[in-house]
Formats: C-alpha cells, sequence, structure tokens
C-alpha cells in the first residue's frame, strides 16, 4: 500500500510524540523547569561586607525602605534569613515579593536565601527553588566569600533530612564547620533557638552550634531585633525586614539578651577582615541601634 503525504506527516508527529513521550527527545513546551545549578561560591578576598535581611517578603513602603537601606550599603552579597515571599511562598507572590526588591541581587549570584515556615506555606518549595536559586540541595548550603564561612540552613520542621540536633542535616552542618578554615563561621536561619519575642525559643534549633565551632547564629523568626550572648557566643534574631513588627510581649527576656528592639524596619549589616568580626543593626531611617564587634 501506497503511503500518502498526509500519513507521513501523521507518522511522523506520532514519532515525535512517542519520543517525547519516553523522554528521548523534548520539544520546547515539553522541557521541565531547569532546576537550579549549584554553583559554589569560593570568593577569595581580604575583607567581606553584607547585608542580612528577615522576614521582609511581602511587598510594600517597608520593604522597598530596607531593600533602599542594604542596597546603599554596596554589601558584596545579602543573606536572607527566611520568609522570603508571604503568605505562602508561591510563584504568583514571589516577583512582587521578592523579585522587584532583590532580583537584581539574584540574577547576580549575589543573594543567598534561607527557608522559612512561609517559604514552606504549600508544602512544596518548586517556586522558591525556580526563583531565587540557591545553592546546594537548595535548602541547607554553604559558601565561602573572603573571611567569612557562612552556612545556611533550614530550620522548618518540613524539611527532609531533618530540623533537629541529631538531623543529617544537623550532622553535614557539624562536619563542615569542622572543615571550615576561615576565620569567622556564621551560620543562618529562620526559627531563633533563643529569642525574647512572640514566637520564643525554637527548642529543636537548639544545637550545639558553639561546641561544632560557630561563631555566631543569624536568624529571623519574630519581628524584631535581639541580640543573646549564649554558650559563649552571639545569637541575632534579624526580623524587621519589611513585613511587620512585633513589639515584645512584657515577660522577662531569655538569658543572656543584651540587646531589643522592635520600633521600626532595618537590617543587620556584617563586615569583617582577618581580625575584627563587625554585626551591626541599622533603621531605614539611618539609626544604628546595636553594634557587637568579635576580635581575634
Ligand atoms: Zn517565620
Amino acid at each position: 500500500m501506497m503511503r500518502t503525504p498526509f500519513r507521513s506527516v501523521f507518522f511522523a508527529l506520532a514519532l515525535t510524540l512517542l519520543l517525547a513521550a519516553c523522554g528521548l527527545t523534548r520539544p520546547a513546551f515539553l522541557r521541565p523547569t531547569p532546576t537550579p545549578t549549584a554553583r559554589p561560591v569560593h570568593v577569595v578576598a581580604p575583607t567581606v561586607r553584607f547585608a542580612v535581611i528577615g522576614d521582609f517578603g511581602k511587598a510594600g513602603k517597608a520593604e522597598a525602605a530596607v531593600a533602599h537601606l542594604v542596597h546603599s550599603w554596596h554589601p558584596d552579597f545579602i543573606l536572607s534569613v527566611g520568609d522570603n515571599d508571604y503568605p505562602a511562598g508561591e510563584a504568583k507572590t514571589l516577583p512582587a515579593n521578592v523579585l522587584q526588591y532583590y532580583g537584581q541581587d539574584i540574577a547576580a549570584g549575589r543573594f543567598f536565601p534561607a527557608l522559612g515556615n512561609h517559604d514552606w506555606g504549600t508544602g512544596s518549595i518548586g517556586a522558591y527553588l525556580h526563583t531565587m536559586h540557591p545553592r546546594g540541595n537548595g535548602r541547607y548550603y554553604q559558601f565561602s566569600w573572603g573571611p567569612a564561612h557562612i552556612f545556611v540552613v533550614d530550620s522548618d520542621y518540613h524539611e527532609p533530612d531533618g530540623a533537629a540536633p541529631d538531623s543529617r542535616q544537623a550532622q553535614w552542618l557539624k562536619r563542615h564547620l569542622a572543615l571550615a578554615a576561615e576565620p569567622w563561621k556564621i551560620v543562618a536561619f529562620h526559627h531563633p533557638p533563643y529569642s525574647s519575642g512572640r514566637h520564643g525559643n525554637v527548642q529543636r534549633m537548639q544545637w550545639p552550634f558553639a561546641q561544632w565551632g560557630a561563631t555566631a547564629v543569624l536568624t529571623g523568626h519574630d519581628h524584631d531585633y535581639e541580640r543573646i550572648m549564649r554558650n559563649g557566643i552571639v545569637y541575632i534574631v534579624n526580623g524587621l525586614g519589611g513585613v511587620s513588627l512585633y513589639p515584645f510581649p512584657h515577660k522577662t527576656p531569655v538569658k543572656g539578651s543584651v540587646k531589643r528592639y522592635a520600633a521600626n524596619y532595618g537590617a543587620l549589616k556584617v563586615e569583617a577582615d582577618a581580625h575584627h568580626l563587625t554585626f551591626q543593626f541599622i533603621t531605614v531611617d539611618g539609626k544604628v541601634i546595636d553594634t557587637y564587634t568579635i576580635k581575634r
């Protein structure tokens, strides 16, 4: 039997779709969303300056003011301690909540996010991974920049590798804190192990950070600023990135709390060389609320 041109076209189309279904060829419309590649970051420099923002992802005047503040510092990079996209970390809200303020930093590879409970809001972080391009497995990862080695941890209970002191994730942190050769080892995540704020202490995150060699632990979740000296290291809660302000509840502050502030939005500026590491919490109107320097 002779094949008609119509039948040839039909067979060609059928073959294309069959191959596509088998994953052998992929027409553009069947291509999966590209997965973020793990770009290792190891920047050699004598000094580093970075901004830390927390609980910021809700488009509006406050987030815009904080973004303006941190960009005015010309930081090497921006580190987020979570709750990047309210209310639930969805693809439809990411452009307004994150990209319009920090899109250029993300595109330039100088934005390092941590996951917060709101980013896990739908139980899936697909949109977050696709938009924010976090390193490593996308949930917890590390990088070094000059004298600072940063470890980003996923403190949410959704974390598949666990968020408790004996979890697979915690073992990863312990191992890599021991291996890091930089003078300053900074651990960043969302839920504060210690906090005098509205949410209070998150016990599952009370890992032995000091014993494992961390210099500082930076978190958010409570929409306030607090510096706590505990176990011989500094813990900073920094959740004034633009969503709302949580006044401190009328109760005794947690042990080691030395500074508390919740009157205005702001961000943490961190500067380091081989011998000094300085943290400053600065408000959107430029007021320095707290300065803390570690020397070695
Ligand atoms: Zn939170």
